[in-house]
């Protein structure tokens, strides 16, 4: 495996590559996008960047956890070709104010402002400096996927993404590399979001259900959200400092 820390650096592609583009700190969810990339491409590119654009001012970038080492050797292992790890001066050099603005709306959108310009911008600017056919998403991100598909649709971008699903640890919890923040006892409190969604999804009004299940933890949002053909309820919570987001599908199926 290559790493490759510039944008020049970079080979063009010489069959069907794969781009899966990530913060770090690889967890299984990670690894099982790679494999899936590398089960149907002949190169696999991973991006490894803390993309300062997505995140608010008061939000957890500067404490974001960080191991390069540790995720070169998962990558390796998963039969990556090539981690990407550009710096931020490479990515918005001086003078950068080009901006893809998505109209996404509800969910993580109104909870967070300007999120999804920052998702929508460095994943145009990563499509375009991989070059990639098919790049692989996480359904754990579903609203990240709803609006990349819409980016990739309506700036003809004339590439795929592949959604993939979320790798749970053993009790439910979402694998998330924010999980690395919580105490013992706030893990055992972040419980509470996965098993009030599983519980709430066959319900006739699976929004009203699941608040009702989520045993105390105080949601910043729970709603259903239309992906492709897929309904999933989706929802977010802060378990002490730390926002967990998660979503079920309710009905239909997220290709
Ligand atoms: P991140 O590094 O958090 O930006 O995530 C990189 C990619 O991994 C995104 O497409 C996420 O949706 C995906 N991902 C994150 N958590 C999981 C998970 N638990 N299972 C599957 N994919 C995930």
């Amino acid at each position: 495996m290559r790493i490759v820390r510039s944008i020049d650096g970079l080979p063009p592609p010489s069959g069907r590559r794969g781009l899966v583009p990530t913060m770090g700190a690889f967890h299984e969810g990670h690894v099982s996008l790679m494999r899936a990339a590398r089960a149907e491409c002949d190169e696999v590119v991973v991006s490894l960047f803390v993309n300062p654009t997505q995140f608010r001012a008061n939000e957890d970038l500067d404490r974001y956890p960080r191991d390069e080492e540790r995720d070169a050797g998962l990558a390796e292992e998963a039969g990556v070709d090539v981690l990407f790890v550009p710096s931020a001066e490479e990515m918005y050099p001086d003078g950068f104010d080009t901006w893809v603005d998505v109209g996404a709306s509800g969910g993580e959108a109104r909870a967070r402002p300007g999120h999804f310009r920052g998702v929508a911008t460095v994943c145009v600017k990563l499509f375009n400096i991989v070059g990639p056919e098919l790049a692989y998403f996480g359904q754990k991100d579903a609203q990240q996927v709803d609006v990349l598909r819409r980016v990739i649709r309506d700036l003809n971008l004339g590439l795929h993404l592949r959604v993939l699903p979320t790798l749970r640890d053993e009790d439910g919890l979402a694998l998330s590399s924010r999980n690395a923040y919580l105490s013992p006892a706030e893990r055992e409190q972040a419980l509470a979001l996965p098993r009030a969604l599983e519980s709430a999804r066959s319900a006739d009004d699976p929004v009203t259900a699941a608040r009702a299940a989520l045993n105390g933890l105080e949601p910043e949002y729970v709603e259903l959200l239309r992906v492709g053909d897929a309904t999933l309820l989706t929802a977010a919570a802060r378990v002490g400092a730390t926002r967990l987001i998660d979503n079920v599908v309710v009905e239909g199926e997220l290709a």
